[in-house]
């Protein structure tokens, strides 16, 4: 496999696990939920992102770009995805800052040292590194395997946030280094799950058992989305399922869907589906879930990452 691409590193981060983290993303999902918020996250390849706003229109790209995929019409600059192999050199003539490329190699030495960097917020609120995505189990486990390894040779906290959509023999190779799993839940039944994420979730919740069997820390998150998941009968269901499989969990995380996002699809020149009918829950809601947790003994229930 291909060496991962990082698409933000996340310094000073208090919302993916404890203490202060650095949190790594990589680039490329095996889902397609429907709320996402990071298009830049869902494909495996590098691409070019536009920030149209910042676009002056000065044409200082357009003879740069050795593939003639650029343009000015209308005063900004467009363009031509199907000519652009996101090779970057535009984004350094754009003085604007209005191009920029989405997905970087590092060597696992190199990402190690990067993270290395706060080590000393992570020493003093009890934080680390948290890798995330996009989808971290699904990349080169090779490469994965060793930076949480070296990480945690090193003696950092390492947690993984996944959507748990992934062969279980990833997660097994990287058992022994990790802090803390972020294990997300976003529907308990199947039809809901195929419908907004577009797989099944079995081989989620399997691995969420394989995990707890095999003695992982795990963080339940569960992005909560109106007309989707927000509402009692699913926090129950999750309830149920956490009991019935006597899965022990370290905090569950509520997380409100926000929508903030969606500008981020027009960077791509993606669409994104406004038919999908998805919103925010109320903060009286958002109250309610988590007083339905802690009633059934999840007293580390909190609102938010
Ligand atoms: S990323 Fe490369 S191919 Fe794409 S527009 Fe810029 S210079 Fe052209
Ligand atoms: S160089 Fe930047 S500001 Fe100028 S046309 Fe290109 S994208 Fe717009």
């Amino acid at each position: 496999m291909e060496t991962p691409l990082v698409f933000n590193i996340q310094k000073y981060s208090i919302h993916d696990g404890d203490g202060i983290r650095t949190s790594i993303f990589f680039k490329g999902c095996p889902l397609k939920c429907a709320w996402c918020h990071n298009p830049e996250s869902q494909h495996y390849q590098v691409e070019l992102m536009f920030y149209d706003s910042r676009c002056t229109g000065c044409g200082s790209c357009v003879s740069h770009c050795k593939k003639g995929a650029i343009s000015i019409e209308g005063g900004k600059a467009v363009t031509n995805r199907a000519l652009c192999n996101a090779c970057g050199d535009c984004t350094d003539w754009c003085f604007q800052s209005a191009r920029e490329v989405a997905g970087k190699t590092y060597t696992v030495d190199q990402l190690v040292k990067e993270a290395e960097k706060d080590r000393m917020f992570y020493e003093n609120s009890g934080g680390g590194i948290t890798l995330s995505g996009g989808e971290v189990m699904v990349q080169d486990m090779d490469y994965i395997e060793a930076v949480c390894k070296k990480l945690y040779d090193k003696g950092y906290s390492v947690d993984i946030d996944t959507c748990g959509y992934a062969p279980y023999e990833n997660f097994k190779r990287i058992l022994p280094y990790v802090d803390t799993f972020l294990y997300d839940i976003k529907a308990m039944q199947d039809e809901v799950h195929q419908k907004f994420i577009g797989t099944s979730n079995q081989l989620i919740l399997e691995n969420l058992i394989k995990l707890n069997e095999d003695g992982a820390k795990i963080n339940i998150r569960i992005p909560v989305i109106t007309g989707v998941n927000a509402t009692e009968e699913f926090m129950i269901d999750v309830i149920s399922f956490l009991k019935e499989h006597n899965i022990s969990v370290k905090q569950v995380n509520l997380l409100p869907y926000h929508n903030t996002g969606m500008h981020k699809y027009k960077k791509l020149d993606r669409g994104y589906d406004e038919e999908a009918l998805l919103g925010v829950p109320s903060a009286e809601q958002m109250e309610q879930f988590k007083a339905l947790f802690v009633e059934h003994g999840y007293q580390n229930t909190k609102i938010g990452g």
